[in-house]
């Protein structure tokens, strides 16, 4: 019988713990606070912001956002994530990916390496990159501990196991490669270079599938008892929120599945909380 893995459910433990820490932080006088910066007016990315929003009030976590046109200068961004980075009174700073090209062109590594390490809560630093690939404790991209927390929900250990990456994008796929790499996992990483997928992910113990791509692993590519992480959300013509992978088919074949819809996206955000309240801890020495 195939374990369809309940991201939602999962999530709300970790929601939980998190609203328990924010209340014992508050019980000492101290409270939490997060800033998000938003460029543009593109409808998915102010979705995503203020389902960030939500998540942060309901665990008691103070939120701002701050946003910027699509027309704004490149210096006007820099000041601020400089000005929200230097903040005491701010805990957490997140800008909203993707920003618009006409904003930041190729410098996006300049702004997001304005934010101080303790504050970069969605783990794109250099600093804490470095600290990943390093394998010491930073601030780590929340979709790879998002994907780490539903693979330990049926697999307790992952060293030895063979996984299949599938996309290496600095928010998704490589840091979740190195997550799983320092948990002693035999890590292939694929992309979209990759001359044949077939090849590698019929060899999974794991595949985790992070492209973008509706429908991109296929029944005949998963090896019988696999389990398959799906971190696609994909939006197709018809208004259905869809996966990369062919859901119904493969979930035959798997011994677990994330479901798209309600597997890592709210894992993703549950993480985006814990690490908020970790910076704060980063910052108060404890
Ligand atoms: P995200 O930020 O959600 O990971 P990106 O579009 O930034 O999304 O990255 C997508 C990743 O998936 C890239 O690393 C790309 O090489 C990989 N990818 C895209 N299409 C395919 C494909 N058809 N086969 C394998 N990998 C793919």
């Amino acid at each position: 019988m195939t374990q369809i893995i309940d991201g939602k459910a999962l999530a709300g433990a970790v929601r939980a713990e998190v609203a328990e820490a924010v209340r014992e932080i508050k019980a000492q006088g101290g409270e939490v606070r997060f800033a998000a910066v938003l460029v543009g007016d593109d409808p998915a990315s102010q979705i995503y912001v203020r389902n960030k929003q939500r998540a942060c009030e309901q665990a008691g976590i103070i939120f701002e956002l701050h946003t910027l046109p699509a027309t704004c200068q490149f210096v006007e961004l820099t000041d601020l994530v400089r000005q929200l980075s230097a903040d005491k009174k701010i805990n957490g700073v997140l800008l909203q990916l993707p920003v618009p090209y006409e904003v930041v062109g190729d410098r996006l590594n300049e702004v997001l390496n304005l934010i101080d390490p303790c504050k970069d809560v969605d783990g794109l630093t250099v600093a804490n990159m470095g600290k990943l690939v390093d394998g010491t404790a930073g601030l780590c991209a929340c979709t790879a501990q998002g994907v780490l927390h539903a693979i330990h929900s049926v697999c307790p250990d992952v060293s030895g196991k063979n996984i299949v990456v599938i996309g290496r994008s600095r928010i998704v796929g490589r840091p979740t490669s190195l997550l799983l790499s320092n948990h002693h996992a035999t890590v292939t990483v694929c992309h979209r270079l990759t001359k044949d997928l077939a090849l590698y992910t019929p060899t999974a113990d794991i595949i985790v599938v992070a492209a973008g791509c509706p429908g991109l692993l296929t029944a005949d590519m998963v090896k019988a008892g696999a389990i398959v992480i799906d971190v696609g959300i994909n939006r197709l013509a018809d208004g259905r929120l869809v996966g990369d992978v062919d859901f119904e088919k493969v979930a035959c074949k798997a011994a677990a599945i994330t479901p798209v819809p309600g597997g890592i996206g709210p894992l993703t955000i549950a993480f985006l909380l814990k690490n908020i309240v970790r910076a704060y801890r980063l910052q108060h020495g404890l």
